[in-house]
């Protein structure tokens, strides 16, 4: 089950004792790993995949936040500069803010690139290896499936945690239900855009995208499944129908599938018991608003690394209680979620989304800090180089 362990330890002479195991090698238990190992701690990481980049379920736009939490190889991403909204009429506006920008990514491979980091950074990585359940006994968690221990066991497993769930810790309770397709690269997409379409009958609480991604075009659409209404599910068909003039995507080779739920009522509580923590989207760390959650990923799995490792070696204080006070609270935009998901009428969006308080309101979506009127087009220029050598001359 173990492709990235290391040789024997003789400075451990237990060694299936962690002082920190993980459950999940994707965004937020990576960086965690990463950076509680680049601090001295001894950590393992568990996923029940194969292989890291294995059954992708994410989009993985990162915004620039994310980036400013964790460089990735830009030879693994796109740039884009701007994002286009749709009306449901299809009339559009182009957003835009300096300096500015949004990386699509060929997500497999940032994670394969993530997992050799976390690797490299001292870590032991466990693939195929499912988390089925723990317990504490004597300030030790146990995982007697596995035939492990730690210290402390960080549960980044996911939005539908079974870390959560054995610890009867808090759990997501309120989801949009994302379904993506990713389609050979095809120049009919404008490669300078988010392609986001606003239209209540086909996305309700959400939208549908078209992306110019890193080597290939990702179609996709998310709908709530919250409280207001019978449980939506949805119609892809559908909407690639509804926006193929534009894009001509029955032309294109089907590359892969891909769905999954994205929490969207906020941070769960209780997120922490003794010697155990959630995180990622398993403590609720995605925006309602605009369904992002790997910048959150980043940023506090990367900083509950630094928590644990405090805690563990210098006394400092519970990782639970320090979280508590630090993770998001989202109160407004979960609020602004839940009025979405009620489904305005298509006609009022259709007149209302060319409206300077609209338009505004748009802005301050996708650029948050940076909103104000809609920008200018930014000049364009070369991002990927895939030659590395420069002539030396
Ligand atoms: C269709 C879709 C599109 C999205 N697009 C974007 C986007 O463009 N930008 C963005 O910022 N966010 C996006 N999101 C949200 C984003 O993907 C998540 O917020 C992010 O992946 C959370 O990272 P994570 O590490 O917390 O959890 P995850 O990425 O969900 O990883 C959890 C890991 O835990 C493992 N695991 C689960 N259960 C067990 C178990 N019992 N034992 C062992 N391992 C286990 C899984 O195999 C997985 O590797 C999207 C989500 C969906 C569903």
């Amino acid at each position: 089950m173990n492709n990235f362990k290391k040789k024997p330890d003789p400075r451990h002479p237990n060694p299936h004792h962690y002082d920190l195991i993980v459950v999940g090698a994707s965004f937020a238990g990576l960086i965690a790993a990463r950076t509680a190992a680049h601090r001295g701690l001894r950590v393992a990481v568990i996923d029940a995949k194969s292989e890291p980049g294995a059954r992708v379920r994410t989009t993985g736009i990162l915004v620039k936040e994310a980036v400013e939490e964790c460089d990735i190889p830009a030879a693994l991403t796109r740039k884009i500069h701007g994002a286009r909204l749709y009306a449901p009429n299809h009339k559009h506006i182009d957003l835009f803010a300096p300096g500015y920008y949004f990386l699509a990514t060929d997500t497999p491979a940032v994670m394969r690139w993530l997992a050799r980091e976390t690797a490299r950074a001292g870590a032991d990585l466990f693939f195929g290896a499912r988390y089925t359940g723990a317990v504490v006994i004597d300030h030790q968690v146990r995982l007697p499936d596995l035939n492990l221990t730690a210290d402390y066991l960080l549960g980044a497993d996911g939005a539908k945690s079974r870390v959560a769930e054995s610890f009867g810790l808090g759990r997501n309770s309120e989801f949009l239900i994302g379904m993506e397709t990713e389609y050979e690269e095809t120049p009919t997409v404008d490669p300078d855009y988010l392609h986001c379409f606003l239209d209540t009958k086909l996305a309700p609480g959400y939208l549908g995208w078209v992306v110019p991604g890193a080597g290939m075009t990702q179609v996709g659409l998310a709908v709530s499944n919250g409280n207001f209404s019978a449980k939506r599910k949805p119609d892809y068909d559908a909407f690639v129908k509804n926006i193929d003039r534009h894009f001509a995507l029955w032309n294109c080779e089907v590359k892969a599938k891909r769905s999954g739920p994205i929490p969207c009522g906020g941070v769960v509580k209780p997120l922490s018991t003794h010697r155990v923590l959630l995180t990622g989207d398993a403590a609720g760390l995605v925006s309602p608003l605009t369904a992002g959650g790997i910048r959150f990923a980043f940023r506090y799995g990367r900083r509950v690394g630094a928590v644990i490792s405090e805690y563990l070696q210098d006394g400092g204080a519970d990782p639970g209680l320090v979280m508590a006070r630090e993770y998001p609270r989202f109160g407004l935009k979960t609020w602004m979620r839940r009025a979405w998901s009620a489904a305005p009428p298509n006609a009022l969006i259709n007149a209302a989304l060319f409206t300077p308080p609209m338009q505004a309101l748009a802005q301050w979506i996708y650029f948050q800090k940076r909103g104000g009127l809609v920008s200018e087009k930014p000049e364009r220029r070369p991002h990927n180089h895939q030659n590395p050598f420069r002539a030396f001359s």
